[in-house]
């Protein structure tokens, strides 16, 4: 696939680093000049901007956590006067103070050319026809990638999330090419697909740029199976900026390449902070290298992955990294074993009849922490024979004491019973039950 901005997305690496050591020293200044919370952690730290000299001096810059970005709300975060921002989004939720992102003419400028390399990278031309299938509103992925297929010149669509029927009808209809939203969501859609028995040829649908969630490879390979599709992955961080931040290629997805020159990234310990070196798994903390609304600092943003600086096969140079695999907030340690549903669905795709879809329950009994691993399992197999369903079982309790060293139950349930919205996760109920902290 064409790269968009081959003069960027190819650069030898010690040019990019020079560039980004540049946009960091001024968004150092930027961040303690304009925002009073970040000028307040630069003091405490006895640290002054110009004390920026290399891109190694990156960590002496504070971390910034979302409760931070919370406590700024709405708009003290903001290094730049109400009056410069053109555009303002909140991931809204219920319970807990969103955080704001703000954007100046720049700052879009911006968004929509990153948004558009990485849909370029993933595939999409100006002949397609595009189906933004992600609600619009106050969140940034529909925004940001209808935007972005637009600077590419691609016909788009911007169905928004709602009814599946009316997707599918809209997909004949509009002879829709390239489907946007979130892997559960093109999940779905396969399945109201078999369903109805739309036959695929009715379809013209041949690229699908999904993210806003994690996904494992065999939830890739299922929507490229069912949906008949070639499927990308896109990394995008609300808080900062929506899609955009980086994207696989098509021709390799061997990892999401970092639009570098807008995004310094580093991998850290998430329980000490350390940073890690090339190829180990942590948290992902970014710095934005342009941001003029809403600079921030080393923001940690809970999302496990790791870095790999070698050039792609593709021609890109710009760092890849690896799929998200996870959160920091859904890891949970059960008997000194730290276990992921990354992990535990890495284990699932091996085993016939199975669902990528599980849920994990930890519970408290005594001083013994008891895990219940739920998982979907093919049409017909619960109906089917007994014995092949207790075989099916007993190969996943002995597998998952195999691979994570973990005693499990192992509860098989109908498929479609889990909840899709979030199709992987780990419900830990020790602290409810017994009032102890049970996790780091
Ligand atoms: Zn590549």
């Amino acid at each position: 696939m064409p790269i968009w901005n081959p003069r960027i997305e190819t650069m030898p690496r010690v040019d990019l680093e020079q560039l980004q050591l540049e946009r960091l020293q001024v968004t150092a200044n930027r961040a303690w000049e304009g925002v009073p919370f970040y000028r307040r952690r630069f003091e405490a730290l006895g640290l002054m901007p110009e004390q920026i000299r290399s891109l190694d001096d990156l960590r002496q810059l504070p971390f910034t956590t979302k409760d931070d970005l919370r406590s700024g709300y709405p708009y003290d975060m903001f290094a730049v006067p109400l009056r410069e921002v053109v555009r303002i989004h909140a991931p809204w939720g219920t319970t807990t103070t969103p955080t704001v992102a703000g954007y100046t003419r720049n700052d879009l400028q911006h968004w929509r050319e990153l948004a558009a390399r990485v849909l370029s990278a993933g595939g999409l031309t100006k002949d397609d026809v595009i189906q933004i299938s992600f609600t619009y509103g106050l969140l940034t992925d529909a925004f940001g990638l209808h935007q972005g297929a637009e600077e590419i010149g691609a016909s788009v669509i911007p169905v928004t999330a709602g009814a599946v029927e009316q997707q599918i009808s809209i997909m004949q209809d509009f002879r829709t090419t390239a489907l946007v939203g979130t892997p559960s969501y093109a999940l779905q859609i396969a399945e109201a697909l078999a369903e109805k028995g739309v036959p695929r040829t009715s379809l013209h649908l041949r690229w699908g740029m999904l993210g806003g969630e994690p996904w494992s490879q065999a939830t890739r390979a299922r929507i490229e199976a069912q949906l008949g599709i070639s499927a990308t992955d896109n990394y995008r961080i609300s808080e900062i900026m929506g899609p955009g931040v980086s994207g696989e290629c098509e021709e390799h997805k061997d990892g999401l390449h970092i639009n570098e020159d807008h995004f310094l990234c580093e991998i850290v310990d998430p329980e000490s902070g350390e940073v890690l070196a090339p190829g180990q798994t942590g948290e992902l903390v970014i710095t934005t290298l342009t941001k003029e609304a809403l600079p921030v600092l080393r923001y940690r943003t809970r999302d496990l992955t790791s870095l790999n600086p070698e050039p792609c096969a593709c021609g890109r140079t710009l760092a890849r990294m690896a799929r998200v695999s996870g959160r920091t907030d859904d890891m949970v340690i059960v008997g000194g074993v730290k276990i992921s549903p990354a992990q535990i669905e890495a284990v699932l795709s091996g085993i016939e009849g199975l669902e990528p879809h599980c849920q994990v329950l930890v519970d408290r009994a005594g001083a013994v922490d008891r895990v219940e691993v739920q998982v979907e399992v093919s049409s017909g197999l619960l109906t089917g024979d007994m014995r092949h369903l207790l075989k099916t079982q007993n190969q996943l309790r002995e597998k998952l004491e195999k691979t994570l060293g973990l005693a499990a139950e192992v509860k098989l349930v109908e498929a479609r019973t889990l909840d899709r919205r979030r199709p992987r996760r780990i419900l830990d109920r020790r602290k409810s039950n017994s009032g102890h902290p049970a996790q780091q």
